[in-house]
C-alpha cells in the first residue's frame, strides 16, 4: 500500500469510528481534572482503566488535590493503589509528581512535551494523553489498543509494536485534529470488537476497510 493510500484508508477509519462513537471520551474518569488525569494515566499501566477508575475514588477522596497527595504519607497512598499493581514505584511517582507540580508550577501542568516528561513514571503515552486531553493540541497515545488495532486495520505492519514508532506513523497518517479522539474510539472499539484475542470480525462495523479481514478472508 502506497502512503496515500494509507492516508485515505486512515481518514476512512477515522470517519467510521466517529459513526460508531460519535462522541469520543477517555475511558478513564478524571472530571476534567489535569492533575488526575496524570494521575490516572500512571496508574493505568499494566492497568485495566476500568479498576483505575474504581481505585481512584477512594484515592481522590482521600487526596483530592496535588498538595494533598505531595503530603502524603506515602504508605497510605500504597496501600489504596494497591489493586493496581506495582503499587510501590506507582505510589511514589504519583506523589513525587504532585511535589513537583505544586512546588516547581506552581500546581499549573505544563503543555511542553518535554517538560511533562520530566514527571516521574510519565512516558509519552501519558504525555500525548495530556496533551491531546487537557490542552486539546495535536496527540496520538500509542496504548495497547491503538497498537494492535491500527495495525490489524493495515496502517503498519502487525509486527511493529513499538510505541513510538507506531506514534510517529500515525501522526502522519491521521489528521493531527483527529489523533486524540482516534486514540479514545480505537480503545472503546478494541474492548467491544477487536479483542486481542477473539476479535469478532464476522460482524465489526469496519471489516470492509480491515486489512487483516480482508487477507485472511
Ligand atoms: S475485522 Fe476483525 S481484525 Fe479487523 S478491525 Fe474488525 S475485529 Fe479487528
Amino acid at each position: 500500500m502506497t502512503k496515500k493510500e494509507k492516508k485515505t484508508l486512515a481518514v476512512s477509519i477515522v470517519a467510521r469510528l466517529r459513526e460508531v462513537y460519535p462522541t469520543a471520551e477517555c475511558a478513564l474518569e478524571y472530571g476534567g481534572d489535569p492533575w488526575r488525569l496524570l494521575v490516572m494515566g500512571r496508574l493505568s499501566a499494566q492497568c485495566t482503566d476500568e479498576r483505575v477508575n474504581i481505585v481512584c475514588r477512594e484515592l481522590f477522596r482521600r487526596f483530592p488535590d496535588a498538595r494533598a497527595m505531595a503530603e502524603g504519607p506515602l504508605s497510605e497512598i500504597e496501600s489504596i493503589v494497591k489493586p493496581c499493581g506495582l503499587y510501590k514505584m506507582k505510589a511514589k511517582n504519583i506523589m513525587d509528581s504532585s511535589r513537583i507540580l505544586i512546588d516547581e508550577y506552581g500546581g499549573e501542568l505544563p503543555r511542553d512535551m518535554d517538560e511533562l516528561l520530566r514527571f516521574p513514571g510519565v512516558g509519552r503515552k501519558i504525555a500525548n494523553l495530556l496533551i491531546g486531553d487537557i490542552f486539546g493540541m495535536p496527540a496520538i497515545v500509542a496504548d495497547t489498543h491503538c497498537i494492535r488495532i491500527s495495525a490489524r486495520l493495515g496502517l503498519y505492519p502487525e509486527s511493529e509494536k513499538r510505541p513510538e514508532q507506531v506514534e510517529r506513523i500515525l501522526r502522519e497518517l491521521i489528521p493531527p485534529e483527529e489523533g486524540a479522539d482516534y486514540c479514545h474510539r480505537i480503545v472503546f472499539f478494541g474492548r467491544e470488537w477487536c479483542t486481542a484475542r477473539s476479535p469478532r470480525c464476522e460482524c465489526c462495523p469496519l471489516s470492509d476497510l480491515c486489512t487483516k479481514r480482508k487477507r485472511e478472508g
